[in-house]
């Protein structure tokens, strides 16, 4: 079958015809035939074998492709929750459900968790065999194609979740309008936030944020000038979804006193705080957010899509054969939101 492998620890990936199909799906497993898989800002890095790329600790050789959605196929020994024909999208970040944080109900972040398409065969493939604890069911409203944007948006409403706070009438920043960064502004704007900027150096990009609502403008390093754009005397919370190094501090200093910063975006090295000015004097409060709540972040986007309140469509702009994904990737470094791959096309 068709698949873009990672085979070396060094830059580049490899699409190959001839990988072989996953067999009969074992114990507790279930087989899927993927229908749409999208590409992901960290699959270039991972591509690339950038330090955030490396960071992830990949176990290679493996099939790239963590966001997707497909039909089930086949079903292995003991699988009571799928049956042939089901529509599921996929989680990627693949839980034991054993371990304490498990059992604490923070399967994302699983001591023994791997994920899918780093650690484990991915979805930029004809066919792929995944734990049935790793799938979600869709309902039947949702097209498969959209479906494979509810592991990426999935990331932003676990991020605003994650804050705790309700985004009512609040002021919104958000520094990085790749997919994650624009799905968290078209949530927060869902979520009744009072105004949304978003900052990011690509015009497309900026463009295309203005379309679905946001203020859109270029990084700046004049220190107070992005502050400004909040329209009172600072952001009330800030997501950082670009993980380029001079987003944090840019944000940071955006923020208002008592207001809140979320890391969501990976960088390349680690980031310096001056914890004495800003979460001290300021009292800034700093949270991170990483992949998805098992299942009530899932429940709760599947909401929003089924009742119409959010268009995933409107964030797909290519879709592209697997044998273009050099192309993929180099979209999704320019003019593009989500970059769909689809095995079943030429
Ligand atoms: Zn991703
Ligand atoms: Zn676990």
């Amino acid at each position: 079958m068709k698949a873009i492998r990672k085979l070396r620890h060094e830059s580049g990936t490899d699409f190959v015809t001839d990988a072989p199909e996953p067999g009969r799906p074992g114990v507790g497993q279930i087989k899927v035939r993927v229908a749409a898989a999208s590409v992901c800002g960290s699959d270039v890095s991972v591509a690339r074998y950038t330090p955030a790329g490396q960071s992830f600790k990949l176990d290679l050789p493996v099939t790239m492709g963590h966001e997707g959605a497909g039909i089930v196929v086949d079903v292995g020994e003991g699988v009571t929750t799928f049956t042939i024909g089901d529509h599921v999208a996929l989680e990627s970040h693949i839980a034991c459900f054993e371990c304490y944080q498990c059992g604490m109900g923070n399967a994302h972040i699983c001591e023994r968790m791997r994920l899918l398409g780093l650690h484990v065969d991915g979805l930029f493939a004809e066919f792929c065999t995944v734990p049935a604890r790793a799938a979600y069911k869709l309902p039947d409203s949702i097209p498969l194609e959209h479906a494979a944007l509810l592991e990426p948006s999935g990331v932003a409403l676990h991020a605003i979740q994650a804050t705790g706070e309700p985004l009512l009438g609040q002021r919104v920043l958000v520094t990085g309008a790749g997919p994650v960064g624009l799905f968290i502004a078209e949530l927060a704007m869902l979520a009744g936030a009072a105004r949304v900027v978003v900052v990011e150096p690509n015009e497309w990009r900026r463009e295309f944020a203005e379309s679905r609502g946001a203020v859109a403008v270029p990084p700046t390093s004049e220190a107070g000038r992005l502050r400004a754009h909040s329209g009172r005397s600072g952001f009330d919370v800030a997501f950082e979804a670009s993980g380029h190094p001079s987003s944090f501090p840019a944000a940071v200093e955006a923020i208002r006193g008592g207001g809140t910063y979320v890391s969501v975006g990976f960088g390349d090295a680690p980031l310096v705080i001056d914890a004495g000015e800003y979460l001290n004097r300021r009292g800034i409060r700093m949270i991170g957010s990483f992949g998805r709540l098992l299942w009530s972040t899932w429940n709760t986007l599947v909401s929003l899509v089924e009742e119409g309140r959010l268009d995933l469509a409107a964030f797909i702009t290519h879709r592209l054969p697997l044998s273009e994904f050099d192309q993929a990737l180099w979209l999704l470094s320019g003019d593009a939101c989500k970059v769909l791959l689809i095995p079943s096309a030429d």
